[in-house]
């Protein structure tokens, strides 16, 4: 891992310690990996965006989601541009590390065993995330009709 890249958002460790909680902190900045299974962001289905926890830059498309069955919410695709990734030899296997291209926060690992179109696997930490519902206004509303009837004149 090289520790010489510059990033749009950089912060101290101390900084980083007061914004972010424990276990986030140590995901993003420690290259931790949640428990399996232990993120509410496994079941959230609705539309919206994901959001790298460090820096709140939008990350991965609630569209571009997918059941994975690994226990860690996982995506097909990144926001263009969003995701960085480096080689990672740790645990006596080549994978492939994602981190937010704007902080550096580590964000999971990418396998080539996903779905199509991309084939790809994006494996997240949820912990890493913060999940923004898409907004009311992009919503269709339909305005209440009024409660009064036709009129009829006979
Ligand atoms: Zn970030």
């Amino acid at each position: 891992m090289s520790s010489d890249k510059r990033y749009a958002v950089e912060k101290s460790t101390e900084e980083w310690r007061r914004q972010l909680t424990a276990e986030q902190f140590h995901v993003l900045r420690e290259h931790g990996t949640e428990h399996a299974g232990t993120s509410p962001l496994n079941a959230e289905h609705r539309a919206g965006v994901f959001r790298c926890a460090g820096c709140g830059q939008p990350v991965f498309e609630a569209s571009t989601k997918f059941e994975s069955g690994s226990g860690w919410p996982s995506f097909f695709k990144a926001v263009d541009g969003a995701v960085a990734t480096s080689e990672d030899d740790s645990h006596s296997m080549r994978r492939t590390e994602m981190h937010c291209a704007r902080c550096g926060g580590h964000l999971g690992h990418v396998f080539p065993d996903g779905p199509a179109p991309t084939g790809l696997r994006y494996c997240t930490n949820g912990v890493a995330l913060s999940f923004q519902p898409a907004g009311r206004g992009t919503a269709p509303a339909e305005p209440a009709a009024p409660a009064s009837g036709p009129r009829k004149r006979d």
